[in-house]
């Protein structure tokens, strides 16, 4: 699709990315602290998270590059954002959408995809995320390239591309530029992957600071415990200075002052992005920069959200 065309401009596909900044004061006070604490609302992308974003990116060139043809079908995994972006993104350009998911995703996203007209494969809770990679990718090679087109958000470079040249630029023009840290969980790894190698291009004092689980059952969904960084492009090892680690409960106790003091119905993640966050900023001074990945609606129906 043209990307200048009207029907491209007035639809879902050109309102992704372009969210909201808002400070979180509440979290971070910069009067007592001296300190800056910034959140990018990617709740606030059509299909409600940040993965609209990669989406997009990875579909686009594969449109491009003529991986899908007409009656080829996009088949990948996901713990259930991605697969709600391509099952919208698939609604939209009359794609058929195929997601392998494990069971213990909440009932909401299972709902929204198969709403937007995806076909789900739910896999066993117990086999984790690698189980549903693993699956979608043994149907893959039965159907072949005729078929399916598999994305494959852990290996495909269009995903941390999509953060290099869209959240990245965004957050500096939104803060002017003024970030001394940015820090986020690691899912695939695009947002910390895209975002931090633009950062540190446009400053390489900038630190990027991975936040990632004390344990692995630590359930808090869109993040992986054993996680493997493997963009073309994009090296682990040059982007990421340092790591934080977060328990659950402390990110379920931030999500709730996220909800209740900022006014911000998001995700688990989120709250433990900015649980990450607050205690580096216990240790550092400056300005911090973090995303909010998705929406607490989708979430509605699970324990947390029953407790706060
Ligand atoms: N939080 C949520 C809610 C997610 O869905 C994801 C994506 N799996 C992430 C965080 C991690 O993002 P990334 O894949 O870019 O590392």
């Amino acid at each position: 699709m043209e990307k200048n065309s009207s029907s491209y401009i007035f639809s879902s596909l050109s309102n992704i990315g372009g969210t909201g900044a808002v400070l979180l004061n509440k979290i971070i006070d910069p009067a007592l602290s001296g300190s800056k604490l910034y959140a990018k609302l990617e709740g606030l992308n059509p299909g409600g998270s940040v993965k609209d974003r990669p989406a997009l990116y990875m579909l686009k060139n594969a449109l491009e590059k003529g991986f899908i043809k007409d009656g080829t079908s996009i088949i990948d995994s996901s713990s259930g954002n991605t697969g709600i972006s391509y099952a919208m993104l698939g609604a939209f350009l009359g794609i058929k959408v195929k997601i392998y998911a494990p069971s213990n995703m909440s009932e909401e996203r299972k709902k929204i995809m198969r709403l937007y007209g995806a076909e789900l494969v739910i896999t066993p809770a117990e086999e984790s995320h690698d189980g549903a990679i693993k699956r979608a990718a043994e149907e893959y090679e039965r159907g072949g390239k005729d078929m399916y087109y598999m994305p494959d958000q852990y290996n495909n470079p269009y995903n941390p591309i999509a953060h290099y040249e869209t959240t990245a630029l965004e957050l500096l023009e939104q803060t002017g530029g003024n970030i001394d840290y940015f820090a986020t969980g690691i899912g695939t790894g695009g947002t910390i992957l895209g975002v931090g190698k633009r950062l540190k291009e446009y400053n390489d004092k900038i630190k990027i600071i991975a936040v990632v689980p004390d344990s692995e059952m630590h359930g808090i969904e869109g993040w992986k415990y054993n996680y493997s960084l493997n963009f073309e492009g994009f090296d682990g090892n040059k982007i990421i200075d340092d790591f934080v680690k977060v328990d659950t409960e402390g990110s379920y106790a931030m999500l709730k002052r996220l909800v209740r003091e900022e006014g911000i119905l998001c995700g688990f993640s989120s709250g433990a992005n900015v649980y990450g966050l607050k205690k580096l900023a216990e240790k550092y001074k400056g300005n911090f920069a973090t995303v909010l990945p998705d929406t607490g609606s989708r979430y509605l129906s699970t324990r947390v959200f029953n407790e706060i």
